[in-house]
């Protein structure tokens, strides 16, 4: 099915956004502190018409689902609550939009800690920006995306992930200050690139397990009287703590520090060291990995051509990223799978993504 087919006549417009992935930086956001995300290749097309009628209309090719909004089915639910929500948000930044036909294509794999809902957002309003010539700039539309989420598809999400989607490209990262929105476009490490893997393992326990940590994040910054963790430079301070604060202070302090290195300029070898060690502090003192994320990580840690692997977005499963040799990501990738299958575990390649190529 295509727009026409959808809709019954052609599209006036459309736009993309990429999904993202973090390379350092983890449960820093909520935290007022420093992530270092980057672009994936994969992307979220959103194509735009006018609708013959007073309602919205959304399509999702990847669901094959399609959604109208009148007015009485004014809360959707599920992909249509990121469109709509993307809509209600302009709107009630005073601009008036007219009834639309949305339709939506991805090759971000959803659900997967790549940021598909993002993707979804920025690219519906980079292209309702560019049909009704909207004067919003790429920080707003990832402001404007961050509340459509927030506020309509029910998700207490931070702003990295629309500012990636919104910012950041696949040969650069973006150091993000969370609190001030200061913001640095850096080069990838020299002579390598990025694997991430899917560890198989759902993220079952993602959601309450974040709440947890946020509210213990919380305790500590108020225990220590300042208004987010990310005011604590040194581990000293937050070795006061009792336990479980103490670890978990201290895996946001010393998260911070790593990225604030890197910020300095670092060598492949020396980013992959602070991923390693990112790892180990998200184990062993913010204690949301799993153990067949562990595999997967040591396995990368110890091949040959890594620099440096960790879990990646909320733990409690998902998604694994390491920084490798330029080119040899695919390679690193099957010996580890095979290995990490022996294991007992069947993960899966996300990136560099065999569908894409498949298809160029
Ligand atoms: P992630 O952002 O890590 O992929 P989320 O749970 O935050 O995972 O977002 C996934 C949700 O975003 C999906 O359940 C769906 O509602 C919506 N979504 C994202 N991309 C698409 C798409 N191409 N088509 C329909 N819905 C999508
Ligand atoms: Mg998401």
């Amino acid at each position: 099915m295509d727009f026409q087919q959808v809709f019954g006549k052609p599209s006036e417009t459309k736009a993309s956004a990429p999904g993202r992935v973090n390379l350092l930086g983890e449960h820093t956001d909520y935290n007022d502190g420093f992530v270092l995300p980057t672009a994936i290749p994969q992307c979220t097309t959103v194509q735009l018409g006018f609708s013959s009628d007073s309602q919205h209309h959304f399509y999702s090719e990847n669901l094959n689902e399609q959604v109208s909004i009148s007015d009485i089915n004014r809360n959707p639910s599920g992909f249509a609550s990121y469109i709509f929500g993307c809509i209600e948000v302009l709107q009630k930044a005073g601009y008036t939009i007219p009834s639309l036909c949305v339709y939506v294509q991805s090759s971000v794999p959803i659900g997967s800690g790549l940021s598909s809902s993002a993707a979804l957002e920025v690219a519906t309003l980079r292209a309702v920006r560019q049909l009704l010539k909207l004067p919003i700039d790429d920080i707003e539309i990832a402001q404007f995306a961050q509340q459509a989420e927030i506020h309509y598809a029910g998700v207490q999400c931070g702003i990295m992930d629309q500012m990636a989607s919104s910012l950041a490209d696949t040969e650069h990262i973006l150091f993000l200050d969370t609190r001030t929105l200061e913001r640095r476009v850096m080069p990838l490490p020299e002579k390598a690139e990025i694997l991430v893997i899917d560890s198989g393992v759902p993220r079952t326990l993602a959601s309450s397990g974040y709440n947890q940590r946020r509210a213990e994040c919380e305790e500590a910054a108020r225990s220590l009287g300042v208004k987010a963790l990310r005011d604590i430079t040194g581990t000293e301070v937050t070795e006061k703590l009792p336990e479980p604060l103490r670890r978990r202070a201290r895996h946001v302090v010393t998260e911070d520090n790593r990225v604030l290195e890197v910020l300095q300029g670092v060598s492949s070898e020396r980013f992959g060291e602070l991923m390693n060690a990112s790892h180990a502090s998200l184990r062993d003192d913010y204690e949301v990995s799993v153990p067949a994320l562990d595999t997967l990580v040591e396995l990368l840690q110890k091949t040959p051509g890594v620099f440096g692997a960790r879990l990646t977005g909320a733990g409690f499963g998902g998604a694994s990223v390491a920084l490798v040799a330029a080119g040899e990501a695919r390679s690193i990738a099957t010996h580890v799978l095979e290995q990490y299958k022996q294991a007992g575990y069947i993960g899966q390649i996300l990136v560099p993504s065999l569908e894409l190529s498949d298809a160029a």
